[in-house]
């Protein structure tokens, strides 16, 4: 099968690695992934690393993320991160509505949305995160809690093709326990359809949908077989550069 959408593979540092360990990262991970032609790369480390990482992959094929942002340019918002503090650190994407923001720090899907709008005024690329928990699978309504959250995520927004999704069911990130790629390829192709009824099926095939949950250089294969399924956002497995490489060398 011959895929028109370019994988894409995403590594999500989460709350790790200091500045020190983000650099040793580097060092041993881009001389293993110098051709960037087949294949789109990112890192998205902490804030506190942006900046150092970013004067890595300077002369590399390699994005740098951020994981998450405020919606607003600047003002009275402590702790908080802006889109145009994000752009002049070097990030050209963010990712957007993860799991553990939403479980952990009470995320909505209003503030969701409010993120997806600023981040596509900025020009950064939203990688919006939608996925169900185990029990929203155990009662069947996985699609149904997808919906809404692409739903409300995407209220109010233009079509674009500068969007990407992450499908990551909740009960597979940090578990050990990935979706079957079949399980991920229905979600996958289901979040298709929906964009090309809300917006067209023209720029619908032309956005990537990443699958995140367990990934590691054992399975990304499996995952990039399916026709729907155009790269991964991964956690755990990132953190070593030596199997973030074998993840991106398997992607392809
Ligand atoms: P994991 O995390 O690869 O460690 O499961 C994925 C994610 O949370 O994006």
């Amino acid at each position: 099968m011959v895929k028109i959408r370019k994988p894409f593979l995403i590594a999500n540092w989460k709350m790790h690695k200091t500045l020190g360990e983000a650099e040793s990262f580097c060092r041993d991970f881009l001389p293993r992934v110098k051709d960037g032609g087949r294949v789109d790369i990112a890192i998205c480390p902490p804030f506190t690393c942006l900046f150092h990482v970013k004067s890595f992959l300077a002369s590399s094929p390699v994005k740098l993320g951020a994981q998450n942002m405020f919606w607003e340019e600047k003002g009275a918002y402590t702790g908080e991160v802006s889109p145009v503090m994000l752009v002049d650190a070097g990030c050209e994407l963010v990712i957007i509505g993860h799991s553990e923001r939403r479980i952990i720090l009470g995320e909505t899907d209003a503030m969701i949305n409010c993120k997806v709008k600023a981040a596509l005024q900025y020009g950064l690329l939203p990688v919006l995160c939608v996925g169900e928990t185990l029990k929203e699978r155990q009662e069947k309504k996985a699609k149904e809690v997808v919906r809404k959250q692409l739903q409300e995520a995407l209220e109010g927004v233009e079509k674009t093709e500068n969007l990407v999704i992450a499908y990551e069911p909740v009960w597979a990130i940090g578990s050990g326990l990935n979706a079957s790629p079949e399980d991920a390829e229905e979600i996958a192709s289901f979040i298709r359809g929906l964009l090309a009824d809300w917006w067209d099926r023209e720029i619908s095939s032309r956005l990537r949908i990443l699958y995140g949950g367990s990934v590691k250089p054992e399975n990304i294969s499996l995952f990039m077989q399916k026709e729907n399924i155009d790269g991964a956002l991964v956690g755990g497995a990132s953190l070593d550069p030596y199997s973030f490489a074998e993840i991106v060398r398997l992607s392809v």
